[in-house]
């Protein structure tokens, strides 16, 4: 790596009141590393702020030194722009507040919080916003690009229960964003990624939720993936929007309610949650046991936050990963037999092909009324190449591009920016399509030198 020159670390030790991290330091190591383990940079300093003070202050230090800077969430994202090598990394993962106004039913939440600090509080009365199913993956981030999960049908995309943003701009400028205040710069924190600014503070709406809710697994046999998948399809173009069912293909991990003999072969699973009453719940499921001849099911009425972490352990930190997505309004068969074919040639057991069903209130938005764009989108794919040495890389990179490739022609316009790797800067204007030119002139005003591009950048020219 190349050292910093002494004078701009000197500056900041002196300049700066929080906590910094150089190569060598005791926490270094720890906090450079992000979810994904095929990310390995090495940044010169890391700043860890505890106040959006500190935050406007190192943006400030890093002007003055024409510094690379890269930002930290929850440290999540699979293109990996929450470090960078050589520059300085401004890690929010200490500002891990979170105040919920039960009244008002709306929470404001700071961008070191994960979904799992989110949800523990907002739960402790009853109450959650639309977030995403792993519950260490970093509030800010998930929210920057957009945002879904299991209340999605019901309560919209994470950014449609965004109130209000505090950022800190490229010039250091401490502003807020709201429909009323800054309402320009608010549109394009919802989707624009960490393109405009640094959100030290978020505002979200509330609804009530759970505490207990319907959820669980059925689990089918591969040779039975054709029919099932076909009539998932169709089943969730009519559901309900408190009902959401996602399909995931994979090798079956070992799971207690499935037979032994079942463990590492292929399977197709539906997820459920219901976000209503669990007897109603327990009948709109029902037809989903028909689909085929399950191989197992663990289906129950349990807490929201248990089923907001039942995935936690299949996605654990410190695995190589590499994803491609696509968006789909439906799913066609051409699409269905692609995900069949590959789904067969899994290259390690612990890559997937999931479809996460949003539509419902997610469509109820104008594609141009946020950043975000992909109103159309009932289903999100994403590949999930995820294994465990360099020496698998080759292997497991080509069978997720390839599988990309074959189920091209099935999406639909646009692409969720929070899927999209590191190499895929070419489809940052068609992932955002119709906001993609008014997303380029915010980026001239806020932005105009591109001080913040580890991102999925959009270019101020
Ligand atoms: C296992 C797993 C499951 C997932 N499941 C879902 C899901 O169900 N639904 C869904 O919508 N998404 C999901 N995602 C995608 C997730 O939304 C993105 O990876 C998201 O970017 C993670 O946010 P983060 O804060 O953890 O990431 P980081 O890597 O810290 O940040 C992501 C980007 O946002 C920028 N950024 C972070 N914080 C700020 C800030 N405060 N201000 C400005 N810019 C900032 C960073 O610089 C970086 O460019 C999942 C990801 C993983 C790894």
């Amino acid at each position: 790596m190349t050292q910093l020159p002494q004078t701009t670390v000197d500056d900041f030790k002196s300049a700066f009141r929080g906590n910094l991290l150089l190569p060598g330091d005791g926490d270094y190591e720890e906090v450079r590393q992000i979810w994904n383990a095929m990310i390995d940079r090495k940044p010169g300093l890391i700043a860890r702020c505890k106040s959006p003070e500190e935050v406007a202050q190192v943006v400030k230090l890093a002007r003055k030194h024409n510094m690379l800077v890269s930002v930290r969430g929850g440290g999540h994202n699979i293109a990996g722009n929450a470090v960078c090598d050589d520059g300085l990394m401004i890690d929010l993962s200490l500002m891990k507040g979170v105040q919920v106004d039960t009244n008002a039913r709306r929470a404001t939440v700071e961008p070191g919080c994960t979904l799992g600090d989110f949800d523990k509080a907002a739960q402790a009365h009853g109450l959650a916003t639309p977030l995403g199913i792993n519950s260490t993956t970093g509030v800010a981030g998930l929210t920057l690009g957009g945002g879904f999960g299991w209340l999605s049908r019901k309560y919209g995309m994470t950014i449609d229960n965004l109130l209000s943003a505090d950022v800190v701009t490229a010039d250091g400028a401490q502003v807020r964003a709201s429909e009323t205040e800054n309402a320009d710069l608010f549109w394009g924190l919802r989707g624009g990624g960490g393109n405009f600014g640094i959100v030290t503070r978020f505002e979200f709406q509330l609804h009530p939720v759970g505490p207990n809710v319907l959820s669980g697994l059925i689990v089918f046999p591969f040779d039975q993936a054709k029919s099932v998948i076909t009539q998932f399809a169709r089943f969730t173009e009519t559901m309900p929007e408190d009902l959401n069912v996602w399909m995931v293909t994979r090798k079956a991990p070992p799971l207690p309610f499935l037979p032994a003999d079942v463990h590492g072969k292929e399977m197709v699973a539906l997820a459920l949650f219901y976000a209503g009453d669990p007897a109603e719940g327990q009948k709109l499921i029902e037809p989903l046991r028909g689909f085929g001849t399950p191989l197992g099911e663990h289906i129950g009425v349990q807490p929201y936050t248990d089923w907001q972490q039942a995935f936690d352990p299949l996605l654990a930190k410190g695995a190589r990963n590499y994803w491609k997505s696509h968006n789909f309004s439906s799913l066609s068969e051409g699409v269905i037999d692609a995900i069949i074919e590959y789904a067969a040639k899994l290259p390690s057991p612990h890559c997937e092909i999931f479809i996460g069903t949003i539509g419902g209130q997610t469509t109820g938005v104008a594609p141009e009324a946020m950043a975000y764009s992909s109103r159309d989108a009932n289903y999100v794919m994403n590949v999930h190449g995820r294994w465990e040495s360099a020496a698998e890389d080759e292997r497991c990179i080509a069978w997720a591009r390839e599988f990309f490739a074959k189920s091209q022609p099935f999406a639909s316009p646009g692409a969720y920016i929070n899927f999209l790797t590191q190499e895929e800067s070419d489809r940052i204007a068609f992932a955002y399509g119709p906001t993609y030119k008014r997303m380029v002139e915010l980026k001239k005003k806020y932005d105009p030198t591109n001080f913040f591009r580890m991102n999925q950048n959009i270019k101020p020219d």
